[in-house]
């Protein structure tokens, strides 16, 4: 029997009411005849709360109980979700992490899958049980922890459980009816896709399109799961396919530029007058590595007497303390008169495979952002990308100004 994985995100369960809408859906494909293996999440605003409680608990909890904590909520709707089911005349149940098993690394807050034993599901299936698998979540099997794989995790779950199970799809079903040209919550004008390339999936979701985790693209494109994004808000009688992400091959009209994404969870640092001297870039950026501080644009302006200079890049928003704090305890080792930080600013990017084979695609965004007197504070570019960062005043702007510049807007 052909297999499927269908998960569900907050807002799709938010509710005992929300939830029963979910079921029908499931109750649909199952009988089309599928083997179904639901990912859920929390309810909407759920994990939030957790976190919350985590953190007025103590500043510096522990990961391993911060994780023991968050995952709770999707443990909660598998059950409910399995309730509903039954209510049907449905047969399922719910499976936590550990119990599939769902092995990760140790990363607590952050673990990545390392393996999924998908035969304890295929056992249920072939009793004509609907599997309701706890998204989010996993075990570190050394150890014995639960452990939650990021924010927005829920995605990956439901990709890596159809890969272990070789499910012929997988549905993300969410709040919007598919991938837009940008977020749908910021341009009103922006467009549903039919079809994204894998790639420039991968970007979206890396520069701020939190509509699926970025690991999940990874996955998907990895193991070649056909992934579409659709909506649970559908009749689930009448439901639509939504965006298929798939091989670049597969899309027959490339557009130059495909999406704009933003993100607001960017800090910028500069430090004047650093010694411009060799060793002086490690002695910046190694302590912000062993911190696992990410970097991401970096300008070094060409100094005028060639002994000193300003370095400006970005680091993550959440890591924007801690990187000054490492920054100012190497102060003299580095050699910098000052350091100034800006965490309202936000990174607009324009994304698409399209930029491979045509030039000038960014120098047209520099002029219309020029135009509308937005100030350009760092560029970086890459083959199917380029990013820039503005203050933050200015982002449903810039993002509307490129949409529209690239011929995103719909008709
Ligand atoms: P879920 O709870 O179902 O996982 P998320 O809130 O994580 O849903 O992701 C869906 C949201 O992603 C949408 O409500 C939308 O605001 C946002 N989003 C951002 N960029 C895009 C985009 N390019 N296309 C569609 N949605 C997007
Ligand atoms: N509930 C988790 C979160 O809010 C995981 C998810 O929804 O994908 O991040
Ligand atoms: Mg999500």
């Amino acid at each position: 029997m052909a297999r499927l994985v269908m998960k569900f995100g907050g807002t799709s369960v938010a509710n005992i009411e929300r939830i029963r809408n979910v079921a029908r859906h499931v109750q649909r494909e199952v009988e089309a005849g599928y083997d179904v293996a639901v990912v859920v999440s929390a309810m909407s605003g759920k994990t939030n709360e957790l976190v919350g409680w985590c953190t007025d608990a103590s500043k510096l909890y522990d990961k391993r109980e911060y994780d023991a904590v968050v995952a709770s909520g999707e443990q909660v709707t598998s059950g409910l979700l399995a309730i509903a089911l039954q209510e049907m005349g449905i047969p399922a149940r719910s499976w936590q992490g550990w119990q599939i098993p769902i092995k990760t690394s140790d990363a607590h807050g952050s673990a990545r899958i390392e393996g999924i034993d998908g035969s304890r599901l295929l056992e249920g299936f072939s009793r004509k049980e609907v599997a309701v698998v706890a998204g989010f979540q996993g075990i570190h099997e050394a150890t014995g922890r639960l452990t939650t794989l990021g924010r927005g995790g829920s995605d990956t779950s439901a990709v890596a459980v159809a890969a272990a199970i070789g499910a012929e799809r997988c549905d993300i079903y969410t709040d919007v009816d598919g991938v837009y040209t940008t977020d749908p919550r910021i341009v009103p004008k922006a467009r549903r896709l039919d079809r994204v390339a894998f790639e420039e999936m991968l970007e979206m979701a890396s520069l701020g399109a939190k509509v699926l985790q970025v690991r999940s693209v990874e996955l998907a494109m990895v193991h070649k799961v056909p992934t579409f994004v659709r909506s649970s808000f559908d009749d689930p009688a009448n439901p639509q396919p939504g965006t298929l992400i798939c091989d670049e091959e597969d899309i027959v009209e490339q557009q130059v530029v495909t999406g704009i994404a933003f993100s607001k969870d960017e800090a910028q640092i500069t430090l004047r007058d650093v010694a411009d001297k060799p060793g002086v870039a490690a002695a910046i950026f190694v302590p912000l590595a062993d911190a696992n501080i990410n970097v991401d644009m970096i300008i070094q302006v060409v100094s005028d007497d060639a002994r000193s200079t300003d370095l400006t890049f970005t680091v993550p928003g959440a890591d924007f303390d801690r990187a000054r704090a490492i920054l100012e305890k190497s102060r003299e080792q580095i050699g910098f008169a000052s350091l100034q930080g800006a965490s309202d600013v936000v990174k607009i990017s324009a994304i698409g495979i399209g930029m491979r084979s045509h030039a000038g695609v960014a120098a047209r965004a520099f002029k219309a952002l020029a135009d509308k007197g937005i100030n350009i504070r760092a560029i970086t570019t890459s083959e199917i990308k380029f990013s820039v960062l503005i203050d933050a005043e200015y982002t449903e702007l810039a993002v509307r100004t490129l949409h529209t510049l690239y011929g995103l807007d719909k008709a």
